[in-house]
């Protein structure tokens, strides 16, 4: 892991590690600590410029990979956050509370399952609550298990990966709405998968095409609130979703060469767009969906 800042000039070809990697397996949902080579989340990377003093913001998935480093770029830039993330990911949850207090931030930890729209609804009434109202969602949570064969697809799987990807940003979007005020934004997370589609992928590739749509439709009918909505598509990200089930084990060795860059990103390399889109920076912007891509063009 490069302790470096993001800001200094420099190759971004070798700014990060590059494969071969080590084949990792974990259990689903994985963490942050058996990651080989560390990801960075912009522990030490990541410098905040005041950009979301006083926002308040609730992001799923901030316990590992890009939610958390949303949340660490979120808490430097002067934000206070609540995070969601399962129960059994509460040890990588605590270091991220534990980051964004180093800022002087709050941070409310609300451990629960999006599968479920009652705690969808929950988790927005606590955030408000906990915050004094709410400015910027963030839906970072997903879940991705690669099958090979849609023989093996199950329906229960097939249920869990749209509840999971879909759904919940579908209840989360409807419970936060009426606490929105005019300039609140919605960041929804999509990926290349929208667009190119892994053989394996036969669930989670969809439900992102589906997110995609989903932010533009919705872009629309909110605008005239004052309300924004974009989505940001990741390529290959060095996060737990990967050697947990989300790639076949042995793709791990090789992960990110098919981008031009030859590597997988980093969690902090996405933050910044996170950032961008939660602030009045980019007022004119709505229903846009950013590659973060590694040079895999989105259509
Ligand atoms: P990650 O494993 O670090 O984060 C995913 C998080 O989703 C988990 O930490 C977990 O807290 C949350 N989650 C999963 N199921 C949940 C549930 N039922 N209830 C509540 N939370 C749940 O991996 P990541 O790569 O940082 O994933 C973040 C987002 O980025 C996901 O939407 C993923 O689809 C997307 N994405 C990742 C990549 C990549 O290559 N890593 C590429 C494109 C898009
Ligand atoms: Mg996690």
């Amino acid at each position: 892991m490069t302790t470096e800042n993001q800001y200094s000039m420099q190759n971004p070809l070798t700014q990060y590690p590059t494969p071969e990697f080590p084949k990792q397996p974990q259990t689903a949902p994985g963490t942050v600590h058996k990651m080989q080579p560390a990801a960075d989340h912009g522990e030490t990377s990541y410098k905040g410029f005041g950009r979301m003093v006083g926002r308040k913001a609730l992001i799923t998935g901030a316990d590992s990979g890009i939610g958390r480093a949303a949340a660490i770029a979120y808490a430097r830039e002067g934000a206070d956050i609540v995070l969601n993330y399962l129960p059994e990911e509460e040890a990588d949850a605590q270091e991220v509370v534990a980051l964004i207090e180093a800022e002087g931030r709050k941070a409310i930890a609300v451990p629960g399952d999006l599968k479920d729209e009652a705690f969808c609804n929950s988790l927005v009434e606590q955030a408000v609550k906990a915050l004094g109202g709410l400015d910027v969602l963030v839906n970072v949570a997903g879940k991705q298990t690669a099958q090979k064969d849609i023989a093996e697809l199950t329906t229960e799987q097939f249920d869990a990966t749209f509840k999971t990807n879909v759904y919940a940003m579908f209840w989360l979007c409807k419970a936060a709405l009426p606490h929105l005020p005019a300039g609140a934004t919605i960041i929804n997370t999509a990926s290349i998968q929208a667009y190119q589609p892994s053989e394996t992928l036969l669930d989670y590739a969809p439900t992102k095409s589906s997110i995609v749509a989903f932010t533009k439709a919705l872009a629309k009918q909110v605008i005239g609130k004052g309300i924004r909505v974009n989505a940001v598509a990741p390529g290959p990200f060095w996060t737990p979703l990967q050697p947990s089930g989300g790639q076949p084990q042995e793709k791990i060795p090789e992960f990110g060469s098919e981008t031009p860059m030859g590597r997988p990103g980093q969690p902090a390399e996405c933050a910044p767009i996170y950032v961008l889109l939660a602030t009045q920076e980019s007022s004119y912007i709505t229903g846009e969906v950013f590659g973060v891509t590694g040079g895999n063009p989105l259509p």
